[in-house]
């Protein structure tokens, strides 16, 4: 595949991102996936969506977990609801995650993306050290698949996350960049933080966001490509200076508004490409 190729966020079934049609309108050569929902994880269906994607030229080149349950409403609720650390869901999910890995290796995909939670910054709490724990079990499942796990950014500032990727010690765990959320969470300028992680950056997402008032406390607020606070350009340049050649991924998940966000995606497209040329040349 050639350098930086385009994607989108995109979902089979229910879901937030944009569906297959659109994609293809759009003309965009690979996707990451929403993992479809329990019901759809089947080898049928699975045969089912590798024919929509053929049909399509659409590659998938990850699959995102998600769960029941989990709410990003403010930044309180996403350490109460997301990821393996709320340790109320964290077997089932562990066990979910595993059958979203399986079904991933079903459409021949290598890679899985999970918002992992909040891992707390405090390295000596129990907390941390189970979450090490069940990570290594993950990476250790989707090793026997030949897979790799991306963390998505954004819940902790890079080092913390940098140190939390060589405690595990395992070798097929890796970072899916998201710019937008280190702003909307508040823990760091981003460009500084993709040149930090820089080797564990393996897939990303192009999404845009502009700062809170109170950084770490609320949300800031998600904006169309382009008009945030990460610079694209500059986003482009650092990612083309740490060597990442994959897919340029936009997440722009406004599903309750489809024509706003086919437009938006449209305009995302466009902007990247523009950029594309002017950073490669
Ligand atoms: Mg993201």
């Amino acid at each position: 595949m050639s350098k930086w190729p385009l994607g989108v966020f995109a979902s089979i079934d229910a879901g937030l991102g944009v569906n297959l049609d659109v994609a293809h309108e759009l003309k965009v050569p690979t996707i990451h996936l929403h993992a479809p929902q329990k019901s759809s994880r089947t080898p049928e269906r699975a045969k089912e969506f590798l024919k929509q994607l053929a049909e399509r030229e659409i590659e998938i080149s990850c699959v995102f977990a998600g769960f029941e349950g989990e709410s990003y409403a403010d930044i309180p609720t996403v350490t109460e609801t997301v990821g393996l650390v709320p340790a109320a869901t964290r077997a089932e999910r562990v066990v979910e995650l595993k059958e979203i890995a399986d079904f991933a290796k079903l459409l021949g995909v290598d890679v899985v993306g999970l918002h992992i939670g909040f891992v707390p910054h405090d390295t000596s709490s129990p907390v941390y050290a189970e979450i090490l724990a069940v990570t290594r079990d993950v990476c250790s499942h989707l090793k026997a698949n030949g897979q790799a796990l991306h963390l998505e950014t954004g819940q902790e500032p890079a080092d913390t996350l940098l140190q939390f990727l060589k405690d595990t010690g395992c070798d097929n765990l890796f970072i899916n960049f998201d710019p937008a959320n280190m702003i909307l969470y508040g823990v760091g300028e981003p460009l500084p933080a993709l040149e930090t992680l820089g080797d564990y950056v393996r897939s990303i997402h192009c999404k845009d966001a502009t700062w809170s008032d109170k950084p770490g406390e609320t949300w800031g607020a998600e904006m169309p490509l382009g008009q945030g606070d990460v610079n694209m350009a500059a986003y482009l340049q650092t990612l083309d200076k740490i060597g990442y050649t994959g897919p340029l991924t936009i997440e722009r998940e406004i599903p309750q508004e489809p024509e706003r966000q086919k437009a938006e995606i449209g305009r995302a497209l466009q902007l990247l490409n523009d950029l594309k040329q002017g950073a490669t040349a």
